[in-house]
């Protein structure tokens, strides 16, 4: 390390970054809560008011949903931030991080508390969003103020992105994203550690989220079922066929099944929702296939209607071998800091799968060392908000000075 990355490193550190979380995520910005995804922009945007460039608050693309009626129903999402740092330096990234969580303002985890440390080392915080990312979105803007104070800062353009839906698919976001990653040397995002160790993610799946909607003819029960097509027996027989389809390559989650209605009515609709991951490209094809497929033959075997809304919003994200090369280079960067850091593939997916899809290699686990993510025994070990914002620093002046 060079003394002025040394400085830069020490800045990163020193940052107010506990208090930032313990504020934010007294803030409920569940995905849903547009309020207060609002309130976290503008505490973003004034965490960013020390950085130079241009930040913009966007409205979010259109998007629609399947109610449980088979409706397709327009869904609002929040607006999103974006940052626009130096566009004309030599070397251009995009940095991402979501401003929503999974839990809602109804759900009654809202607050954080202390854990005792047990076996880890640090002291640990429980709260919605810690991890997953308010941790991470403080570990970013600490380690770019910090950036911003070198002398070799001026070599390193950026765009930040802070989407405000990734946790339902980023529906709202993705094709800012697109926009944002085209032509960036690499991207950074801020998801928690893949493992409490420190442990970045590599290769991820691809996700699709399909409504299936089934379309029978009601009748009644008793006196003339014959004349009826049962919309939910179908729903349950496509469950069925889905999931005969899990494979290696491929994981199917029949999560829900909503229609029908009094017990004397053959029911004429349902609402079959279905989660695939594909591991790759092909296995994606092959399931958009066998998926057109299976819905004929159900279709054909109750005689009835099945359309499909939906899609595979997030590509499969194989590791290439610049994406091997950023992820090499993360870890050296934690070696001069005294982290030793590894790399294994994930069955998660996030705005990495987006960001990798348009050709730009990204590490997307840049965020906090933390746990239990998605539910609330969600923690934070507060040490690593430190250890992140000195590696995401360090990373940012290798970037400036040599690029991947
Ligand atoms: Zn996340």
């Amino acid at each position: 390390m060079t003394p002025t990355e040394r400085t830069v490193v020490e800045q990163a550190k020193a940052a107010p970054m506990l208090d930032q979380v313990l504020r934010w995520a007294a803030i409920n910005s569940g995905s849903g809560n547009l309020a207060g995804l609002a309130a976290m922009a503008s505490e973003l945007a004034d965490a960013c008011a020390p950085l130079p460039g241009q930040i913009a608050l966007l409205d979010p693309a259109p998007v629609t949903r399947i109610d449980a009626q088979g409706h397709e129903r327009e869904v609002t999402h929040g607006r999103n931030l974006l940052l626009t740092v130096r566009p004309t330096a030599p070397v251009q990234i995009l940095l991402t991080g979501h401003m929503d969580t999974v839990f809602d303002a109804e759900h009654p985890f809202q607050s954080c508390q202390w854990l005792s440390p047990g076996v880890l080392n640090g002291r640990v915080l429980n709260g919605p969003g810690v991890a997953d990312m308010k941790g991470g979105l403080a570990v970013m803007i600490a380690a770019l103020r910090a950036f911003e104070t070198s002398p070799e800062c001026e070599r390193l353009g950026y765009q930040v992105v802070f989407n405000s839906d990734e946790e339902v698919g980023s529906p709202g976001s993705a094709a800012l994203l697109a926009r944002a990653a085209a032509g960036k040397l690499a991207g950074l995002t801020y998801e928690p550690s893949t493992l409490p160790d420190g442990t970045l993610a590599a290769a991820r799946p691809g996700s699709g989220n399909f409504s299936i909607i089934i379309t029978g003819r009601s009748a009644h029960a008793g006196r003339n079922p014959q004349d009826g097509r049962n919309a939910v027996v179908a729903a349950a027989d496509l469950a069925l066929r889905l999931s005969a389809l899990i494979s290696p390559g491929l994981s199917v989650n029949c999560a829900r099944i909503e229609g029908g209605g009094p017990n004397n009515v053959v029911p004429d609709h349902a609402v079959l929702r279905v989660n695939i991951r594909p591991r790759t490209r092909l296995d994606e094809a092959l399931a958009s296939e066998a998926l057109d497929r299976i819905m004929a033959q159900v279709a054909a075997a109750h005689d009835l209607h099945i359309h499909r809304h939906g899609g595979f919003a997030r590509p499969p994200k194989p590791i290439n071998a610049q994406g091997q090369k950023l992820l090499e280079l993360v870890c050296a960067c934690g070696q001069m800091l005294g982290q030793e850091i590894g790399w294994k593939d994930s069955g998660g997916v996030c705005d990495g799968n987006n960001i990798a899809a348009c050709g730009v290699p990204v590490v997307d686990t840049m965020g906090v060392r933390g746990g239990a993510i998605h539910s609330p025994d969600e923690y934070l070990i507060t040490d690593s908000l430190g250890e992140r914002a000195a590696l995401s620093a360090l990373l940012l002046c290798r970037l400036a000075r040599d690029g991947v």
